[in-house]
């Protein structure tokens, strides 16, 4: 499970961040889910080291240009490279109408099934080994925030440690795999807890865009390994960000903290901190880690890649 910011400006794009986007990829199954798809995204998907024909779902956060300009063209050279045979895509209402009427007006025919789902609080998509949930945002249209959740995995079992103690092969493997207790016909018995290591637990990642801090934001990061919010603002900015309803870095902080999260990444700066201006984006990372010290600046083309932890009993 490997993240890569592909945009991280707000409203346009500048010299160094395009707009948002961020790519999931899912190494175990060569897949890669888009978590909106701003203009240009196609652009920085060529010029990252992830693979176009890997796309299988999108998950759009709000209407807003910064976040879905990128999509007819991505979803077009998807079809022309005839590489890709279905998408789903999954946002807030009046996604499905957007893509049917660019469809329609600009007569594009792919050659691929697209689902366009409509979004509601709650679990958007499930598969057994992945679950995302989204949860309603405070901003000036529609928005959801996404979180994807990685089952739990049980732990190794440990054959070379039975095969030592002289356990027959057979259906018994099986039992202490479960963690049973066996009895075996020579009177010894094992119980297979002794045989596995500890579970693992699933990785969780929240994306947070666009929004002003609110208490959603919170419940649905709740002790997530990653979370990526917005911080389109620093504090000194503050009367902007409550105009806009986005974040100060110092929202997108408390959000962190209050929800007990590993890891903060801020992300969908204003052009206004760019290079060569008074205020620059390490000056929120900064304000962040006074609230919550393990944050992080995103930046176009960086990669992260969530690690699996051991539950410890
Ligand atoms: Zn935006
Ligand atoms: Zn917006």
């Amino acid at each position: 499970m490997e993240i890569t910011f592909l945009g991280t400006s707000s409203g346009v794009p500048t010299r160094s961040r395009n707009v948002s986007s961020v790519a999931l990829r899912l190494t175990q199954r060569g897949e890669i889910w888009l978590f909106d798809c701003g203009e240009g995204t196609q652009h920085q998907l060529i010029r990252s080291d992830l693979r176009t024909s890997q796309i299988r779902r999108i998950f759009i956060t709000h209407m807003h240009g910064d976040h879905i300009f990128g999509l007819m063209g991505l979803l077009a050279s998807c079809s022309m490279a005839g590489t890709v045979t279905e998408m789903d895509l999954y946002g807030p209402p009046g996604l499905d109408r957007y893509i049917e009427s660019c469809r329609r007006w600009s007569q594009m025919h792919l050659h691929y099934e697209l689902r366009v789902h409509t979004v509601e609080p709650g679990l958007v998509y499930g598969d057994g080994e992945y679950s995302v949930t989204c949860g309603p945002l405070h901003h000036r249209v529609t928005a959801f925030g996404y979180r994807i959740q990685e089952a739990d995995r049980p732990g190794r079992f440990n054959v070379e440690k039975a095969q030592a103690l002289g356990i027959p092969f057979g259906p018994v493997y099986g039992q202490l795999k479960q963690g049973k207790i066996i009895i075996l016909d020579d009177g010894r018995s094992f119980n297979g807890n002794d045989f596995c290591e500890p579970p693992e637990s699933g990785r969780s990642l929240v994306y947070c865009t666009d929004t002003i801090y609110c208490d959603t934001a919170i419940q649905l990061a709740y002790q997530a390994d990653v979370l990526i919010h917005e911080a389109t603002f620093a504090h000194q900015d503050a009367d902007m960000a409550h105009q806009r309803l986005h974040s100060t870095s110092t929202m997108a902080a408390e959000v962190a903290a209050a929800a007990q999260v590993d890891l903060l990444f801020l992300t969908h700066f204003s052009p206004r901190y760019a290079p060569g201006n008074a205020l620059r984006v390490e000056d929120l990372l900064t304000e962040a880690q006074a609230i919550f010290p393990n944050s992080k600046l995103a930046k176009d083309f960086l990669t992260y890649e969530l690690s699996r932890h051991r539950i410890s009993q």
